[in-house]
């Protein structure tokens, strides 16, 4: 049964929202939708101040700006993310030091954090891998400790919380993703989420190529100019249209997707009479199903399954390489082994799980699963 891994999700209102934009004659960045995306963000989750971006990557180069980060600071990340998560902090001239797993999850170990700091540590960034929160009081608690920043790297975690807290509002600043991949998408397009009230104005500038643009169209100073560094970190209003539908669906397509992980979740149930893991919530964290994932015994057995779907036209895949250990990074890594990301680099397995997804297609898969391990 054709199930691919991931099918984008349309409310059918993107192309209604686009005309409009269209029709407005003000396509270009910080337009209409984009101002009622960030209100939006601003109501629902109490951020403080949010910037609309072209993606979460570059809410993370203009989170690496914020911080000040140069040659010769450290930037602590876990080693188990996506690339951008590093490379935001690594092109402003950073040293990246990268983190472990926890053995049970693939969130940052935080037990572990502490060890890694030193004076010249600026910065901890944490991911919450399938948006599921990272240890979040210790991890703030540290930071304090040091005189540490701390980025959340939220690219997953939309609509999701830490004992009640929405995640992307707890770290000094925060990070989304709408890349199609993601619960919530416009093709491409990210979300930078400032709560630390000394980096609103900055965010601006930087936000619109270094010049005080924002400011002026406000009304607040009579001209701009060029005041900081900065880039075109702004999406067109085109692009906010399309979030804009989807982010009035929030709620169904939130429950439905979580409809989905809970169905995968007590239908697999038996995978761990063979040793099989099945995703975590802990009990300070939510679940924003966006992601349903195993996590195998070896990658023989990873691969086994990958076969077996791929034979019955089912798409899953496995996730992240340990960036340390990645073709750019590995000749300059000099610090511990991280057994926890290598082991999840070798054995985490994502299962198809989208909007459309049918309890059909989710017992086929689920078969299919049972049937490779009755062999
Ligand atoms: C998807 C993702 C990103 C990158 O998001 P883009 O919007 O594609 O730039 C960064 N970090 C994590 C953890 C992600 O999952």
């Amino acid at each position: 049964m054709y199930t691919p891994f991931n099918k984008p999700y349309l409310t059918g209102k993107e192309t209604f929202y686009i005309e409009e934009a269209v029709k407005s004659g003000k396509i270009s960045g910080n337009g209409m939708f984009t101002q009622k995306c960030q209100a939006f963000f601003e109501k629902e989750y109490g951020f403080k101040k949010t910037l609309l971006t072209t993606s979460c990557t570059d809410a993370l180069e203009m989170s690496a700006i914020l911080l000040n980060i140069k040659e010769g600071d450290e930037v602590i990340i876990p080693s188990y993310t996506f690339v951008s998560t590093a490379n935001a902090f690594v092109l402003r001239g950073a040293k990246v030091i990268f983190a472990d797993s926890k053995p049970n999850h693939p969130n940052i170990d935080e037990t572990k954090l502490e060890s890694l700091i030193t004076p010249k540590t600026k910065a901890i960034v944490v991911v919450h891998y399938a948006g599921v929160a990272c240890e979040m009081d210790t991890i703030m608690d540290l930071a304090d400790k040091y005189n540490l920043f701390v980025v959340e790297d939220a690219a997953q975690a939309i609509d999701s919380f830490y004992k009640g807290k929405p995640l992307g509002g707890i770290g000094h600043l925060s990070t989304f993703s709408f890349h199609e991949t993601k619960n919530i998408q416009c093709g491409e397009g990210g979300l930078l989420a400032i709560n630390d009230d000394r980096f609103v104005e900055r965010a601006e500038i930087i936000w619109e190529k270094g010049t005080n643009r924002s400011a002026f169209f406000r009304g607040e100073i009579d001209k701009y100019g060029w005041v900081d560094i900065g880039s075109s970190f702004l999406p067109s209003d085109v692009t906010a249209a399309f979030l804009w539908a989807q982010l009035e669906s929030l709620e169904s397509i939130q429950a439905k997707r979580k409809s989905s992980w809970n169905y995968y979740k007590e239908n697999l149930q038996f995978l761990e009479a063979y040793g099989v893991k099945l995703p975590i919530t802990p009990e300070y964290a939510t679940n924003n199903a966006h992601m349903f994932y195993l996590v195998c015994n070896s990658i023989e057995e990873r691969s086994g399954i990958i076969a077996k779907l791929k034979e019955h036209d089912v798409s899953s895949v496995f996730h992240y390489l340990s960036l340390h250990k990645s073709p750019f990074y590995k000749d300059q890594y000099e610090g511990n082994e991280l057994e926890s990301s290598d082991r999840f680099t070798s054995t985490l397995l994502r299962l198809p799980l989208f909007y459309e997804l049918s309890k059909e297609q989710m017992d086929f898969v689920i078969d299919k699963i049972r049937a490779f391990y009755e062999n």
